[in-house]
């Protein structure tokens, strides 16, 4: 079996209500597809993450990653992976556009290879004995303090069982104070056996970040979440030594170099790898045993995501090892249901696992020349 023909769809959904959050304000999801196809005909999905612009990752997968898996064994790819990182390496390119290519590469090699032995792909990936997947919903978007907890709330009694609130709120939203306001408010909402973590994208500096956790702390916070910019390790040391609350991130990391760094460090707790930023899979996967060794928590992301990397880091949650729970959107998002069937739902916070070959669910040709950039 070779791999034989690409094709790649570069999707674009503006929304008429705007999502706001610490990093601003967001009204257009994006993504680009990578459809590989081999030589016996199996077909494979993958979604490359493109917050912006992107056709400038379409254009990293058709001119820089296709050549160097155009008519390989889509069996080897471990190896494939480890060329396609190679490409670059050398010139000090190991992080960023590349690695969001690889991801929907590598995510499609993996489809075809679970889709040639006939199961999911969570179990081509080696399983881990795991049927079902909890999830956190996510997320509670910036709002009024009652409007946010009256979300919160209408969400824990859809079944489940552990939520994330926005924080990281600007100074129009009333700063950092009011965040604290808003957690209380949804603590008070959802009471006390729900699991309530917050994401600042980071919005905070390192001590806004100490004493807002030390409030936190007392409102039982699962983890704090990208408290300050990705870069900040010395923040990130700071922070995880100056206050209780977990530390989470690792959305803004591609392939093992980041966490490395994060692990050497020791800065933190929960461990947010994305399928479709990571390096799909095989990044994912490594990350695991990474994760495992240290007794880490792993908690897939997911954020504006079109369906394709949804379903991809359900798979991806459903072979690690130390999982804590996938984030699962409940936002309205276009390109979160790009398929024929609607995405799994979540049924008292835990997600079953879809049992077709692949990924478990079929693109709708239809949406996709909907959504389709031009
Ligand atoms: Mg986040």
């Amino acid at each position: 079996m070779k791999i034989a023909k690409l094709q790649t769809h570069v999707l674009a959904a503006k929304v008429d209500k705007p999502i706001h959050f610490g990093a601003g304000t967001y009204d257009t999801f994006t993504a680009t597809l990578v459809e590989i196809e081999t030589s016996d005909g199996i077909t494979g999905i993958g979604e490359c993450i493109a917050r912006r612009a992107p056709r400038v990752v379409d254009t990293v997968v058709r001119d820089l990653l296709w050549p160097v898996i155009d008519g390989r064994d889509p069996h080897d790819v471990e190896r494939l992976w480890d060329a396609m990182f190679g490409v670059l390496r050398p010139w000090g390119h190991y992080r960023g556009f590349v690695f969001e290519g690889m991801s929907g590469i590598d995510q499609a090699l993996w489809d075809i290879l679970a889709k040639e032995k006939g199961v999911p792909i969570y179990k081509a990936l080696g399983g881990a004995d795991r049927a079902t997947v909890p999830v956190y919903g996510s997320k509670v978007y910036t709002d009024t303090p009652e409007q946010m907890a009256a979300l919160a709330k209408a969400q824990v009694e859809k079944g489940h069982r552990a939520v994330k609130i926005q924080i990281g709120r600007s100074a129009e939203w009333g700063g950092p104070k009011a965040d604290l306001e808003v957690a209380r408010a949804i603590r008070d909402a959802i009471g006390p056996d729900v699991r309530m973590g917050a994401d600042a994208n980071s919005a905070y500096d390192p001590d806004t970040a100490i004493a807002a956790g030390r409030e936190f702390a007392k409102l039982d916070l699962w983890f704090m979440e990208e408290p300050v910019f990705p870069d900040d390790l010395e923040g990130y040391e700071r922070i995880k030594r100056g206050q209780p609350v977990p530390v989470a991130a690792g959305e803004s990391e591609f392939g093992l170099v980041g966490f490395r760094e994060l692990f050497r460090r020791g800065v933190l707790d929960v461990v947010q790898p994305d399928v479709a930023r990571i390096g799909g899979f095989t990044a994912g996967m490594r990350l695991g045993k990474l994760v495992a060794e240290r007794n880490l928590a792993y908690a897939p992301h997911t954020g504006f995501s079109c369906g394709v990397a949804q379903m991809a880091s359900l798979h991806l949650a459903a072979a690690v090892p130390n999982l804590s729970r996938c984030e699962w959107m409940w936002i309205d998002n276009p390109l979160s249901q790009i398929f024929e069937e609607p995405l799994p739902q979540q049924n008292g916070g835990v997600i079953a696992m879809p049992q077709q070959p692949g990924l478990g669910r079929d693109l709708d040709r239809d949406k996709l020349e909907r959504y389709r950039l031009r």
